[in-house]
């Protein structure tokens, strides 16, 4: 163990440039000995964020193998899984490896855990060249190691499902608990039930914030799936009110099966799809006063800032944070209460698998 005084944040493992936040860092150091408030994770599986592994996976025109190097050289190079291209990385679990005698994260060596911080800041190391992945899908085997701060979070993998599926689950768990929170606040400040869209409904973060939608109150939600394979899959899943079918980045057909489907534009939006483009489809499905979460880290703040102004719309934007206090056990219950979530979950995990 170093002696070296460390960061709470990490700063002490930024390379460059120097000062910087480590996610903001360019490379981070996952190699240098771990400090008294550190924990070192013994990597068994990444989950890369969607709109990360679909940006890669399009620029290398599904080649896997090509995916997989690309995935190699960014954690090579900048010693951290941060997609150049949409900024974002996921989360991972493994094993607690090791842990300094000031960490106050309370892991014990053998837990198995899952990081709920960004892999954009955590330093990682991996050591088997990814052999067990063909590059197909987001969950990502791996041997390694990776490193969390003083002021991170990681969660013990709950016993009673499989862990890929825990993974899944934590990667997007912020969604649901952000959804709940402004369903709450919209119902406290109007003192009516606020009606709530999903766009990317039969997704994993979005199954889970419409499930969250009713559970906090929602007087209405409406799924926006992408085709009817997606429309049978959530309506089986028994969680929205309504399914509509529409291309998320068609800002017309989005608002217009909205009003179809409500009669009146959304109070609440949440976009939980991992393309980009859906934010004036968003926007313009939303009331004046109501609320828009841009989950989605394919958003892009110029589009939705000046979507909103050019359909003067006065509509709070709220980026979608990936940390809401419990947001795990929110997210852990929601599946273990919604039979049809843990159905489409299944579906998505086999899929990728295949
Ligand atoms: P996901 O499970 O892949 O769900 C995305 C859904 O959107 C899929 O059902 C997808 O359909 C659908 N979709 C894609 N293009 C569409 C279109 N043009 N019209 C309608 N539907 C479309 O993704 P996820 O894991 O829930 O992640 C969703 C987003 O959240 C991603 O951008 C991810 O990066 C972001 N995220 C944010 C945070 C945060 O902290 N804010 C944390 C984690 C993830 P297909 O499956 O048919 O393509």
């Amino acid at each position: 163990m170093s002696t070296e005084k460390s960061s709470p944040i990490g700063l002490h493992r930024v390379v460059s440039p120097k000062g910087v936040l480590p996610q903001a860092a360019e490379v981070v150091d996952p190699h240098a000995p771990l400090t008294d408030d550190e924990v070192r994770i013994s990597v068994e599986r990444l989950n890369l964020d969607a709109a990360s592994f679909r940006q890669l996976y399009e620029a290398h025109d599904g080649d896997g193998d090509a995916v997989r190097q690309a995935v190699l050289e960014i954690v090579g190079r900048r010693g951290k899984m941060q997609n150049p291209v949409t900024g974002s990385g996921g989360m991972l679990i493994g094993t607690v490896d090791a842990v300094g005698p000031d960490s106050p994260l309370g892991l014990k060596p053998g837990q198995p855990v899952a990081t709920l911080v960004s892999l954009t800041l955590t330093p990682l190391v991996i050591t088997d060249e990814l052999r067990q992945w063909d590059g197909q899908s987001e969950q990502v085997p791996c041997q390694g190691h990776a490193i969390l701060f003083a002021r991170s979070i990681a969660a013990v993998l709950p016993e009673d499902m499989p862990s890929d599926m825990s993974l899944a689950v934590m990667d997007v768990c912020g969604a649901p608990a952000m959804t709940a929170r402004l369903v709450e606040q919209l119902t406290a400040s109007t003192g009516t039930a606020p009606s709530v869209v999903v766009l990317g409904a039969a997704g994993k973060s979005g199954s889970l914030s419409i499930a969250a939608a009713r559970a906090a109150g929602a007087s209405r939600t409406v799924g926006v799936v992408r085709d009817n394979t997606e429309a049978d899959a959530l309506n089986s899943a028994g969680i929205a009110d309504t399914t509509a079918v529409a291309d998320a980045t068609d800002a017309v057909a989005v608002s217009t099966i909205v009003h179809e489907k409500l009669g009146a534009p959304a109070d609440l939006t949440v976009v939980c799809v991992d393309a980009p483009g859906c934010e004036h489809g968003a926007i313009l499905a939303t009331r004046d006063g109501g609320a828009v979460i841009f989950f989605s880290m394919a958003t892009s703040f110029s589009q939705a800032a000046l979507g909103a102004e050019g359909l003067a719309a006065d509509v709070h934007m709220v980026i979608g944070n990936g940390y809401t206090p419990n947001h795990a056990e929110y997210a852990l219950d929601l599946l273990r209460r919604e039979r049809g979530i843990r159905e489409l979950f299944t579906q998505r995990l086999l899929s990728e698998s295949a």
